[in-house]
């Protein structure tokens, strides 16, 4: 018999999950704030409920979907939590997860927090490699392991719930510094007789090719000898950057999104790092410009 689901929040995720559990068989209730969108779902097959606590009652999985964690608050503040399994997929802060853990621990559920890695697209498509992280509970997501993966992968992050918010916004923060240097690299081309269309293979590509490198950066970081395995020293990396600066000008591209880096990697070639690569980078930014 398959689970039953209590679904909180129908908007574009919150309808991709809903129908991925009606497809699966999972007897579902959902509830909205603004009705219509329930009714369609309900439509599909899911049971209405009329209120948010009602939508509680009816199932020991809950799992919520909402805007943002004022919202699950909002929400949640008129619902009997006790004895529930809450699974919150409300993207939010780590500190918002943690407050929310307790908050549903002294209301007596089981807390599971969720960083949903996908767009609505890519739910109910394992092939498109959507996945879903997941922290807290390690009971709850035992127990639940195989509903919570029928919209997306799942991969559990740690008892503290603060963990899937964290990995999630990591991980979307790496990918803001990978678009903004593809953007950078379309500027250089943009008054060229370069086709972005021709540029755009190779830049993908560069990009797959170069990402690896993070597993160099963690065997690092994890040894604290920023020089093992050394390529391409700091010193050298730094003597270059005039290219990337003189190029940016001749071709009429502002500098302001390479600058950062650039002015990160020589500072920690004036503390001394000139034999390592990039490692040193991490230390800086994680000491604050106060401590250096
Ligand atoms: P939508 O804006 O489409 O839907 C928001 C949902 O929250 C709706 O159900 C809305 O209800 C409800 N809501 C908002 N405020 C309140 C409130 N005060 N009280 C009750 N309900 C409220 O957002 P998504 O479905 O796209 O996103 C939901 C969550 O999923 C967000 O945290 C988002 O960050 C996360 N997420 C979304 C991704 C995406 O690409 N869409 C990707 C990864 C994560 P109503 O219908 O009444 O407005």
């Amino acid at each position: 018999d398959k689970t039953p689901v209590t679904l909180l929040g129908l908007g574009a995720m919150g309808t991709a999950l809903a129908r991925t559990w009606i497809a699966a068989g999972h007897p579902l209730t959902v509830w909205n704030r603004t009705p219509a969108r329930a009714a369609a779902i309900s439509d599909e097959g899911a049971g209405l409920a009329d209120s948010a606590a009602a939508a509680v009652a009816a199932n020991t999985l809950v799992v919520v979907c909402l805007l943002d964690d004022d919202s699950v608050g909002e929400v949640l503040a008129g619902t009997d939590l006790t004895g529930k399994d809450l699974v919150n997929l409300t993207t939010g802060t780590p500190a918002e997860a943690r407050s929310r853990a307790e908050w549903a621990r002294e209301r007596g559920a089981r807390y599971l927090d969720g960083g949903i890695m996908a767009v609505p697209p890519m739910i109910g498509l394992p092939e498109a490699g959507g996945y879903v992280f997941y922290s807290g509970s390690r009971e709850l997501f035992e127990r639940h392991r195989e509903t919570l993966g029928v919209p997306a992968g799942t991969t559990y992050v740690g008892r503290d719930a603060g963990f899937a918010a964290l990995h999630d916004v990591a991980l979307l923060s790496a990918m803001y510094g990978m678009f903004a240097g593809a953007a950078h690299a379309f500027a250089l081309i943009r008054k060229e007789d370069i086709d972005p269309a021709s540029l755009a293979p190779l830049l993908a590509d560069w990009l797959v090719t170069m990402a690896p490198a993070v597993h160099q950066t963690a065997d690092q970081l994890r040894g604290g000898d920023y020089t093992k395995g050394v390529v391409s020293s700091l010193a050298m990396q730094v003597a270059g950057t005039p290219t990337f600066l003189s190029t940016a000008e001749q071709q009429g591209v502002s500098p302001e999104l390479l600058s950062p880096y650039f002015e990160l990697m020589r500072r920690r070639l004036a503390q001394g790092g000139g034999e390592e690569d990039l490692t040193g980078v991490i230390d800086l930014l994680v000491r604050g410009p106060d401590h250096v």
